[in-house]
C-alpha cells in the first residue's frame, strides 16, 4: 500500500497532537483547525474512506462515533454543542484517503455547511 499519513500517525511513525486512544481507534488534533476544537478520529486498520466499510466494520464505526461523543464530554463540547463530519471522496473535500471523523466545536457552527 503507498504511504498513508494517518497511518503513520497511528502507528507514532510521525507525531501528531493525540487527544486519546483505544485499541481500535486514535484521535489527535487537525494541524489546520476549523474550529477552536478540531480532533480527527481514525481507525488504526487502513479503510480508505467511509464507502470502503464493510459490513464486518459495523462495530468500528460505531465505536467511532461514541468515542467521539466521549472525547467531545471531555473537552466539554456536549455543553455547547459540536458537529462530526465525514468527507467522503474529492468532490466532498476528502483530502487524505484514511478514513477519519472530523470532530469540531467551541465557535458557533453555521447550516448547512459549504
Ligand atoms: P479531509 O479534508 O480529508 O476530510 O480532512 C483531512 C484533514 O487532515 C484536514 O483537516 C487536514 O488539515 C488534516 N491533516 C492533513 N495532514 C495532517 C497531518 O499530517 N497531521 C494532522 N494532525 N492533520 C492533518
Ligand atoms: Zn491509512
Amino acid at each position: 500500500m503507498a504511504a498513508c499519513i494517518f497511518c503513520d500517525i497511528a502507528a507514532k511513525k510521525i507525531p501528531a497532537r493525540i487527544a486519546g486512544e483505544t485499541d481500535q481507534l486514535v484521535a489527535f488534533h487537525d494541524t489546520r483547525p476549523q474550529a477552536p476544537s478540531h480532533l480527527l478520529i481514525v481507525p488504526r486498520r487502513h479503510v480508505a474512506a467511509v464507502a470502503e466499510l464493510q459490513p464486518a466494520d459495523a462495530d468500528l464505526a460505531g465505536r467511532m462515533m461514541l468515542f467521539a461523543a466521549d472525547l467531545a464530554e471531555e473537552l466539554g463540547l456536549d455543553r455547547t454543542g459540536y458537529r462530526l463530519v465525514v468527507n467522503n471522496g474529492p468532490g466532498a473535500g476528502q483530502t487524505v484517503a484514511h478514513l477519519h471523523l472530523h470532530l469540531l466545536g467551541g465557535r458557533d457552527l453555521s447550516w448547512p455547511p459549504g
